[in-house]
């Protein structure tokens, strides 16, 4: 990979990343989908066992994981939100490794 190619992507990671970014909407967590009875004695979920399945959001905070629920009109929504903090986790993480190599580069120019 030479400088002015290195150039090009580094350029092209952090405009889609500042893009993501700009829109300031992204959630920190991991989907789990659980399966749950909703209390009502009569319906399928107690009388056949045909549990409900609901979207949890994994969420890792000091140390401590914490599940919290997700209403089923919002889940597309968080679903998106989540990929969004991934993808800009991984953005971060080719632009950090770009830099890398960058310095790689300097260092053999002898100009660091
Ligand atoms: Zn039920």
């Amino acid at each position: 990979m030479n400088s002015k190619y290195m150039e090009l992507e580094l350029k092209k990671v952090t405009s889609h990343l500042a893009k993501l970014v700009s829109k300031g909407s992204f959630l920190r967590g991991s989907p789990v989908i659980m399966k749950r009875v909703c209390g009502n004695p009569n319906c399928k979920c107690a009388t056949k066992g045909k549990l409900h399945k609901s979207l949890y959001i994994s969420k890792n905070k000091d140390g401590k994981r914490k599940m919290i629920y997700v209403p089923k009109d919002i889940e597309e929504e968080v679903k998106a939100k989540l990929k969004a903090y991934k993808k800009v986790k991984d953005l971060t993480e080719k632009i950090s490794e770009i830099n890398y190599k960058q310095l790689e580069l300097k260092k053999k120019k002898g100009n660091v």
